[in-house]
């Protein structure tokens, strides 16, 4: 199997290795021994509706093998179609999406680094234009400052994403295409990534395998419906934010660069703390374009249309990814309200409350 599948099992190529693999779907999930794709599949949507990647665990980087990690991907679609919660397979998605646009954008910057490893699993730009079926529709400007998308393709890869300036009124159109940045490129691409995972789910899963799964998916409803507690709390009050908020935060405006799981809660507390975009991106730290347009990306994706909306991961978690203060294990915060809460939403809602009583 091909390492590049496994980091983009979207892909086409990839789909067909696991149709020419000697192994069904049936096998992999009713086998006697629980093959390792399962388990993997299980984390992949865990961490996409939880924090909003589907990168292993870091802890986990090494466990995982090529094969475990293809397989994991159709076993992962399964499971998200399974889950009955609201919005599960559009986060889902785009959680998939995240992930390649990490791993994309970062093979684009080092293709090979010298190392023979690296070039058999990074993906080209124009590799990646050729699996979308845009080679012919996106070209470098003479000038080399950026590309052209032929409108057509533009349209239907941009009306999803949010912001003015994706308007084609406030875009220069010339010959029937579309100027876009190099970075704008990479968010088209993204959403090429979206719309492909999307496309299909949820799927219909035969009996079989959806027995085979019981487990797995009350393990997933259980996680979905803790992370779904989120609600409308319509006043935004820094005074109020739990130690691990105020740590995060205070990280963020110094400049630290927050992990995915830290800057994925961050961002999901102070969306539900109904901060604006100017709050979210003072509090964020944020000082370039750059960051911004991540930042509002991922606030978008952390609400969707339907206003359901992810909550903040819970203190368990937050203690997981060594982001709770109160439980570091050599310089533990003391916080009294941290003593009765089991997430950091309840521990605002209930220091709102002390404020307004006082
Ligand atoms: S106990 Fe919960 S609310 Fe308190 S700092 Fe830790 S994660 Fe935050």
């Amino acid at each position: 199997m091909d390492p590049l599948h496994a980091r983009y099992p979207f892909l086409d190529g990839a789909r067909e290795s696991v149709r020419e693999a000697d192994i069904g779907l049936v096998a992999v999930v009713t086998g006697d021994e629980r093959h390792p794709a399962v388990e993997r599949g299980v984390e992949r949507v865990r961490r996409a509706l939880v924090d909003g990647t589907v990168r292993p665990d870091p802890d986990d980087e090494r466990r995982w093998g090529t094969r475990a990690e293809l397989l994991s991907y159709p076993v992962a679609r399964v499971l998200v179609s399974l889950v009955d919660a609201p919005g599960a397979v559009e986060k889902y998605a785009s959680s998939e999406a995240d992930t390649a646009f990490e791993r994309f954008t970062d093979d684009f910057e080092n293709p090979d680094d010298g190392l023979k490893s690296t070039a058999d699993t990074a993906i080209s730009l124009d590799a990646l234009l050729a699996e979308f079926d845009l080679s012919g529709s996106v070209r470098e400007t003479d000038a080399g400052d950026g590309y052209r998308v032929s409108v057509g393709r533009y349209l239907a890869l941009s009306s999803n994403l949010d912001g003015e300036s994706w308007s084609l009124a406030t875009r220069q159109l010339a010959d029937g295409a579309v100027k876009v940045s190099e970075s704008e490129l990479h968010d088209l691409l993204r959403e090429a990534v979206r719309q492909r995972v999307a496309a299909g789910l949820p799927t219909e899963v035969p009996d079989e395998i959806r027995a085979g799964l019981t487990d797995e998916v009350a393990q997933l409803q259980d996680t979905f419906s803790e992370i779904d507690i989120s609600r409308d709390i319509p006043i935004l009050a820094p005074d109020c934010f739990p130690p691990c908020v105020s740590s995060l935060v205070e990280r963020a405006q110094d400049g630290e660069e927050l992990s995915d799981p830290a800057e994925f809660a961050l961002v999901a507390f102070l969306t539900s703390a109904n901060a604006d975009t100017d709050e979210l991106l003072a509090l964020c730290g944020v000082d370039s374009d750059t960051r911004a347009k991540s930042v509002r990306y991922r606030a978008n994706r952390v609400g969707d249309e339907s206003g359901a909306q992810y909550a903040p991961p819970s203190c368990e978690t937050m203690a997981a990814y060594g982001e709770c203060p109160v439980a570091d294990d050599e310089d533990p915060t003391t916080d009294a309200r941290c003593d009765s809460i089991s997430h950091p939403l309840a521990y605002y809602e209930e220091a709102l409350d002390d404020t307004e009583n006082v």
